[in-house]
């Protein structure tokens, strides 16, 4: 019998039957290795995927360092767009539930990541909403203080580097002379990945702490798991793991962290600059007060939280010693809501046309 080697150069060349043959040999092997050897377990499914994201999330990923290589003893990556060339096709082939966790970061901002959210939801087990952006909607959420138009309006025409004589736009469509190219619709409202489809659990953070990860990655190989829904961040706010001194507090003026002497040592309200601490999900330790910087809010809601906004809002008020003193605060919306405005009571601004 002669056998004929073929090398393809990308993997777009290769036929869509032998990438079908080649999932069906994975399989396979993956699973006579489990079930053919007792000493063998069989490795867990992962798949990593970004929507509307900065690319920090999967930086963090590889920020576990040398813990990767744990990670890729104990599982086999299937799907990862940054570092794999595996095409959304191969994920459609998918048997539904193939994918044991999906670590999903990103917001929904446009039809194609919600086509992906709603693809990974279907071929996962478990999905976990990884990053503030699926978790919250991040600084992308803060998208929904606009609209498509504005968004574009300020994107292809108002910004000073921008040169558009012919007023080009994105289209859904366009003809040009080999076809039809398609674009996906970019929408007006930025939606959490929770808002799209139903999320197992919420890995929040922007990006999430690294030993965060890492706990939530020894749960799934000790099949550890909290329940369905739990966040894998701490059941405790950021004022709980910082190290600086709570006093009575009495809050007459709001400042900017430029505009104090800091002492180093006294918590940021009692100081009179506005800290997130106590509306923000522990589990960064405290990462930005530990450098002398006041907490911005990006682990998302604390416990038992609903609207991080409303929770700040509320705690200032409570220590305020005139409520007018809050209005002091520059850019209400962009300091008390930066991470959660998509996932907040607001949503979005209402826009009228
Ligand atoms: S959560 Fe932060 S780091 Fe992660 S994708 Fe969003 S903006 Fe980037
Ligand atoms: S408000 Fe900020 S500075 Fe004060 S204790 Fe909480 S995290 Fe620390
Ligand atoms: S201190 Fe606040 S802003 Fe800084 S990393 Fe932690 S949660 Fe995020």
């Amino acid at each position: 019998m002669r056998f004929r080697l073929i090398i393809y150069k990308q993997t777009n060349q290769i036929p869509n039957e032998i990438k079908q043959i080649r999932l069906y040999v994975m399989r396979a092997l993956n699973e006579f290795l489990a079930n053919g050897d007792p000493m063998v377990e069989e490795k867990l499914k992962f798949a990593f995927y970004w929507a509307a994201s900065c690319g920090g999330c999967e930086i963090a990923v590889l920020d576990i360092n040398e813990k990767i290589l744990d990670v890729v003893a104990k599982a086999d990556i299937v799907f990862w767009p940054v570092a794999i060339d595996i095409k959304y096709k191969d994920v459609e082939a998918m048997p539904d539930k193939y994918i044991d966790v999906c670590f999903f970061n990103g917001a929904i901002r446009n039809e194609e990541q919600e086509h992906m959210a709603k693809l990974l939801r279907k071929k996962s087990k478990v999905l976990v909403a990884f990053g503030s952006c699926a978790c919250d909607g991040c600084v992308v959420g803060l998208g929904n203080l606009w609209d498509k138009e504005t968004i574009f309006e300020r994107a292809y025409f108002e910004t000073p580097s921008t040169k558009n004589p012919e007023s080009v736009t994105p289209k859904t469509s366009v003809r040009v002379k080999e076809g039809e190219l398609e674009l996906p619709e970019f929408y007006d409202t930025v939606k959490t990945l929770g808002q799209t489809v139903d999320v197992d659990y919420f890995l929040s953070g922007c990006p999430p702490p690294i030993p965060c990860i890492l706990q939530a990655v020894e749960a799934i190989f000790n099949n550890k798991l909290p329940p369905k829904g739990s966040s894998l961040l701490p059941n405790k706010s950021i004022c709980d793991e910082c190290p600086r001194e709570k006093k009575d507090r009495k809050l007459s003026e709001i400042k900017r962290i430029y505009e104090i002497d800091d002492d180093l040592k006294t918590c940021f309200l009692d100081q009179g600059v506005i800290c997130m601490g106590p509306a923000t999900r522990a589990g960064c330790g405290a990462q930005c007060p530990n450098v002398n910087v006041p907490c911005t809010g990006c682990d998302g809601p604390g416990p038992l939280v609903t609207d991080q906004g409303a929770a700040i809002t509320s705690a200032l008020a409570s220590i305020a010693t005139d409520l007018k003193v809050i209005e002091q605060a520059v850019d209400p919306i962009g300091t008390f809501y930066k991470y959660s405005l998509a996932n907040s009571i607001l949503r979005r601004r209402v826009i009228k046309k």
